[in-house]
């Protein structure tokens, strides 16, 4: 069975393992570094970077992840989770993407808006509603990375390997299509295709 933890130290992660659920995939709340053993693949929900930060550190996540990101396990930042993912640039990224992003790029929490994003995975150009809150902007990305969606001309979703990470929130609208693309991530990873 496959096994999705969402880091549930703050924000959005209920909505995320909803959003598994409805796809038939169990995702669980991820509160201390060791249960990152029983995990095929990891969430960084959205939410409020500096808090997730803050408790990341202080519940001694970094070794873990390292690891977990180290053996090849797929892992998708959402909004905060992508600040969380990108380099040092922002003073909070554990460097696993080769991108540089800036927080809250798009104006404050009243500038929040829903845009159809056009998006491309696995060789399908679809339209996706995403939902941007505060989001950042990914300001530059690495010879390795893929954008994989876009709004007016700018990166808003990238995968770099096993990494994925999109600047929206997914798990606020109905549409699966991220989440399926997600967890075909993990199972491929897992040798489950
Ligand atoms: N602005 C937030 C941050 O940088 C991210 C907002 C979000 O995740 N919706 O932490």
């Amino acid at each position: 069975m496959l096994r999705i933890a969402v880091l549930a130290l703050q924000g959005a992660y209920r909505e995320h393992i909803l959003a598994l659920k409805r796809e038939g995939i169990y995702g669980f709340e991820l509160k201390l570094p060791h249960q990152l053993e029983e995990a095929d693949g990891l969430i960084m929900p959205g939410g409020e970077s500096t808090a997730i930060y803050r408790l990341m550190k202080k519940y001694g996540f970094e070794d873990q992840l390292g690891c977990f990101f180290k053996a090849g396990k797929p892992i998708w930042g959402t909004c905060a989770g992508m600040v969380l993912l990108a380099d040092k640039d922002t003073g909070m990224g554990l460097g696993y993407m080769d991108i540089t992003v800036k927080r809250n790029a798009y104006g404050r929490q009243i500038d929040s808006f829903e845009e159809t994003i056009k998006t491309d995975l696995g060789g399908a150009k679809k339209e996706f509603r995403a939902i941007f809150i505060r989001a950042p902007k990914i300001l530059r990305t690495g010879k390795n990375v893929q954008v994989l969606g876009s709004l007016n001309g700018e990166a808003v979703m990238a995968r770099e390997v096993n990494v994925l990470a999109c600047s929206f929130h997914p798990e606020l609208g109905p549409d699966p299509g991220i989440h399926d693309y997600f967890i075909e991530m993990v199972k491929n990873n897992k040798g489950e295709n």
